[in-house]
């Protein structure tokens, strides 16, 4: 049964139980709702990096942290359709277009977006674009060129988010979730944890997660990885356990989300990203970099699945697009 009505002390009771019997019963669940031999391979592009206005402490591409990342103009779209065809041909089934921008601005940059969109979403891949805070119209000018997802994160709970970003509110995401929501697009939507949040504020951000009007078709759950140069940048690794608690409660609470192991993987040993697949992680993001910061590589993703006896998951195969359609 898929609920909206978790309470904080419910999730608590999940996040908390013993470790065994909770990846036991997120596995229970996943298999319920999902082949649990499928795992999709997405990847991510940042088409335009870096120079952005915001202040989130965890982002090398803030352009009021000194960390070394070179901001570069949106790529044009003979680069960006290369990089989907090879993704594609390494398996991926979604493709991803990043851009580190506040908001999304009706212009010729906008334009160009919408028109790849249209292209890849020709090539039978599901695109996902995560663009900023995003209008009403602008999310329907991205549903009517074909647009699948579109990625907004929450980041971490409502009470820790003034220390993570103080230059847009968390009712700014819910108001873009929102729109996106309304123009019948799949919502992709986690956050980070460990940023130096507390155990309740990881709990606090699935609850708000699991009680959006509908769950979040995807739901991202990243590790820090921590930048020189950011605000986090000297903060401590959050220990594995804590991000296994992370996705196993998803898997619980959202049971038909996808859920996805997203940065901070390169960080993992196989044993590590073993256990947060049986606790129903279903998608990871592949090719070397995730955004800035490191990912393993097409190959090594390619020798971990035959390993573990996973098949990567066609495009539009999850059970996301019948509940974007329902
Ligand atoms: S996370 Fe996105 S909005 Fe925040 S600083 Fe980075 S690029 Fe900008």
């Amino acid at each position: 049964m898929v609920r909206t009505d978790w309470t904080r002390e419910e999730v608590a009771q999940i996040y908390n139980k013993p470790l065994i019997d909770l990846v036991f019963e997120a596995g229970r669940i996943h298999r319920e709702n999902f082949n649990g031999n499928e795992v999709q391979m997405s990847t991510l592009l940042s088409i335009k990096t870096g120079g952005c206005p915001e202040d989130c402490a965890y982002c090398p591409q803030a352009a009021r942290y000194n960390t070394g990342v070179k901001g570069t103009p949106l790529l044009n779209e003979e680069e960006i359709l290369m990089s989907a065809l090879a993704a594609k041909a390494n398996g991926s089934s979604r493709f991803c277009m990043g851009a580190a921008w506040r908001e999304v601005k009706d212009n010729r940059h906008f334009d160009q977006v919408v028109s790849l969109v249209k292209t890849i979403t020709d090539m039978d891949m599901e695109v996902c674009c995560t663009l900023g805070m995003l209008n009403e119209h602008q999310a329907q000018r991205l549903k009517e060129a074909g647009l699948y997802a579109y990625n907004h994160n929450l980041d971490t709970s409502p009470e820790y988010y003034e220390h993570i970003i103080t230059t847009r509110t968390y009712d700014d995401r819910l108001k873009t979730l929102e729109n996106v929501r309304n123009a019948g697009i799949s919502v992709c939507c986690g956050g980070i944890v460990g940023m130096g949040e507390q155990e309740t504020d990881r709990i606090g951000l699935l609850q708000t997660l699991a009680t959006l009007p509908r769950h979040p078709e995807s739901v991202p759950i990243n590790a820090l990885v921590s930048v020189k140069g950011t605000p986090l940048g000297e903060q401590e690794k959050l220990p594995f356990w804590d991000m296994l608690r992370c996705i196993a409660t998803a898997r619980i609470i959202m049971p038909r989300s996808m859920v996805r192991l997203s940065a901070g993987r390169a960080e993992m040993s196989l044993s590590e990203q073993f256990l947060c697949f049986l606790a129903g992680a279903n998608s990871i993001f592949a090719g070397e970099k995730l955004l800035t910061t490191p990912n393993p590589e097409f190959n090594s993703d390619k020798a971990m699945f035959e390993l573990f006896g996973l098949k990567n998951m066609p495009a539009f195969a999850s059970c996301e697009k019948e509940q974007v359609e329902a």
